[in-house]
């Protein structure tokens, strides 16, 4: 089959040569026993980048989050998170479903913060009649927008009057920080737990990673047994990871560079509403009417290029979309 282009999300990347080759010869071990060096030494690197005392490989961004909200959060306890975030909307519930924690949705606002009044107001007392308030969770980026760490440092004083611990769901965390040209733990400093997935933009096949102290690790660590997550000669999927954290992260800026040159074309088309705002990274929105959705995709897909059927169509750039291919959908597009 011929290569196709495909937009859909930079989940859809496939390891390159080098990460090939430094699968390939990864010194492995079994890491229910702490014993895979690779995963041992993946958890320090990403631990020390975030200045967190430790990090736990998990198979997948989900469990990550789930694990950690179940390692800050007992039954009965809430999380306070986005309306349209990850870990409310696209994780089939799983705090709720596997760790008896309600989630509490706040809307999010169109710069990727949060209201911090109508947070703090959402925040209940304490009263029997009431869930425990336990957790802030937040996403950078959210639908590839960045927040800036400014909004999380007045997000922690409210968390500090009230007690509650603050998780973010860095699934591209790494695409804010090319961006805001800060380092990663510029952006976590407000935080007490963080996910962050290689398997997005950075290019891995699989896995994430939860940073946090040693105390919130330890406890994660047996949920992530329970949650069926405990691998074995998993060194191999780490070493990819490396290998993305080595080589693979400034390259980051290009996909930004691409998404910026795709709105920037589609807008002077005319043809749809764009939407990508200053602090975008990687996504291009276009909405949609809804008899266009179906005949576009199919014109694309002739074109080679595969697109998510949707109103509110997201594109995604990524490690592999080249100038290239993006001159070729870009063209495609210019002729629907
Ligand atoms: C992809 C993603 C995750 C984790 O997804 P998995 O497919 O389980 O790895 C979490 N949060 C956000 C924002 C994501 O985009």
């Amino acid at each position: 089959m011929e290569r196709m282009i495909d937009l859909r999300s930079d989940t859809v990347t496939r390891p390159t040569p080098g990460m090939l080759e430094a699968m390939m010869s990864a010194p492995v071990g079994d890491d229910v026993f702490f014993e895979d060096p690779t995963i041992n030494q993946i958890q320090e690197k990403i631990a020390a980048l975030l200045g967190k005392e430790q990090a736990l490989f998990a198979p997948s961004g989900t469990q990550s989050n789930l694990m950690g909200m179940m390692a800050h959060c007992q039954r009965g306890d809430e999380y306070i998170v986005g309306n349209l975030a990850h870990t409310y909307k696209y994780e089939g519930g799983g705090a709720a479903v596997l760790g008896s924690v309600q989630p509490q949705p706040i809307d999010y606002l169109p710069d990727a913060t949060f209201d911090l009044q109508k947070l703090e107001s959402l925040i209940k007392p304490i009263d029997d009649h009431f869930a425990r308030t336990r957790l802030i969770c937040y996403e950078n980026t959210y639908q590839g927008l960045t927040a800036h760490p400014s909004h999380y440092l007045e997000a922690r004083k409210i968390a500090d009057r009230y007690g509650l611990s603050m998780h973010l769901d860095g699934a591209r965390l790494f695409n804010a920080a090319v961006k805001l040209r800060l380092s990663p733990r510029e952006i976590v400093e407000p935080f007490d737990s963080v996910s962050v997935c290689l398997s997005k933009g950075l290019g891995a096949p699989v896995g994430s990673l939860l940073v946090g102290s040693k105390e919130l690790i330890e406890k994660a660590h047996r949920w992530r047994k329970v949650l069926g997550g405990g691998m074995r000669q998993a060194g191999i999927l780490a070493a990819a990871g490396i290998y993305a954290l080595d080589h693979q992260v400034e390259r980051l800026a290009q996909d930004h560079e691409h998404a910026r040159i795709l709105a920037t074309e589609l807008k002077l088309m005319g043809k749809w509403e764009v939407e990508y705002a200053e602090n975008q990274t990687n996504m291009v929105f276009i909405n949609l009417k809804e008899e266009e959705v179906k005949p576009l995709r199919e014109k694309m897909l002739k074109n080679g290029i595969l697109i998510y059927p949707g109103k509110r169509l997201r594109l995604v750039t990524h490690l592999d979309i080249s100038m290239n291919d993006l001159q070729k959908v870009i063209e495609s597009f210019r002729k629907v």
